[in-house]
């Protein structure tokens, strides 16, 4: 396998604001790297990588047609994706048949450590998107104790469970902008690559390429994909988590995406109910936007992706964010612990019912 950091393209070129102190490096001009989180955040937030991953994950389609067929994916878009994964290390190729060479995926050791990432939207998705008519959520079954679970978010430091982000504080390294979190968008629209089965990411800044997404998530079965669907939106929600609510702190922390493009995924998360537009002060006529209780949801989707991030890219640059559990003060260890005999999961432990 080769190294994600090895394989990886410069990082992007970024413009520290004005208030942003200089990031320590070794060379004095050199730009900021994309923290481990922005680093995860380029990989995973994106709707087709989700899906592809997902695919792998659940031992479904895994050999380039077969993909193409069950995601309505266009050929380019799945050959860069596919590209990117595996330059990433998430995914590698094998050959199953030299001529013409056609290549099977498989997951990685770094793509199979995303599992709790995908328990993490599996129960978001049960819990908010109940009436998929797909039945892509049938529950989990631990085999260990070979019981059917439903996974109980906690923290591995201290072993409490049963947590939520309330639980927890967030504390950002100043020392990088979190824009360095935000890398530029990967995936550039562009006409020949956006087909009838375009690529959703490939957005505008009317929000059209996110609402696209959407709709390409919700028929795909997993509403939580939908919302993930692109890296404004992940970034946002990251964001949001982090403690920022008003419309000034998103566009300071994601200063290189456009303003119209801000305003249109936040309408978009708004309208899926996972940001409320609250007056920032009672009776004021100033709103910024909170999580709701379905947004509050993700917080396990987004601690796994930290920590996936973090053990995954962390020689790309620093963490850029820390969760720490304040009843023990240690920082979070985030786990899933199985609600039948309360032993934690492992990756290798559990399987979907059919
Ligand atoms: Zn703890
Ligand atoms: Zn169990």
């Amino acid at each position: 396998m080769t190294s994600p950091a090895a394989a990886r393209p410069p990082a992007p070129p970024t413009t520290p604001g004005a208030s942003a102190p200089a990031a320590p490096s070794a060379a004095p001009a050199a730009q900021p790297r994309p923290t481990s989180l922005g680093h995860g955040l380029l990989v995973m937030g994106d709707l087709w990588n989700l899906l592809l991953v997902r695919s792998l994950l659940t031992g479904g389609p895994a050999r380039f047609l077969d993909l193409k067929a069950a995601l309505g994916i266009s050929d380019p878009v799945l050959s860069r994706r596919l590209r990117d994964l595996a330059a990433d290390g998430v995914i590698a190729g094998e050959e199953y048949t030299a001529s013409p060479p056609r290549l099977e995926y498989r997951l990685t050791g770094t793509g199979a450590d995303l599992w709790p990432v995908y328990v993490a939207l599996h129960v978001w998705d049960r819990r908010w998107a109940p009436a998929s008519p797909l039945r892509l959520h049938a529950a989990l079954r631990h085999a260990k104790c070979g019981r059917r679970t439903d996974p109980v978010f906690g923290c591995g430091a201290c072993g409490a469970i049963g947590l939520s982000a309330r639980d927890t504080a967030a504390e950002v390294d100043t020392s990088i902008p979190f824009a360095s979190a935000n890398p530029r968008r990967r995936y550039h629209r562009s006409a020949s690559a956006a087909g009838a089965a375009g690529d959703p990411s490939a957005s505008t800044g009317t929000g059209a390429g996110a609402a696209a997404a959407a709709s390409a998530g919700a028929a795909a079965g997993t509403a939580s994909a939908a919302v993930l669907a692109d890296r404004t939106s992940t970034s946002l929600l990251a964001a949001a988590f982090l403690g920022n609510h008003r419309f000034g702190d998103f566009q300071a922390l994601l200063h290189d995406t456009a303003p119209q493009t801000l305003t249109a995924r936040l309408g978009l998360l708004t309208e899926q109910a996972i940001l409320a537009k609250t007056p920032l002060r009672e009776g004021g006529r100033r709103h910024g936007y909170r999580l709701t209780p379905k947004g509050h949801d993700f917080f396990p989707t987004f601690a796994f992706l930290i920590a996936w991030s973090g053990r995954r890219f962390q020689d790309d640059g620093r963490p850029g964010v820390a969760i720490v559990h304040r009843a023990c003060g240690q920082p979070l260890v985030p786990r899933w612990t199985c609600n039948a005999c309360n032993e934690p999961l492992d990756g290798a432990e559990f399987t979907a019912d059919a």
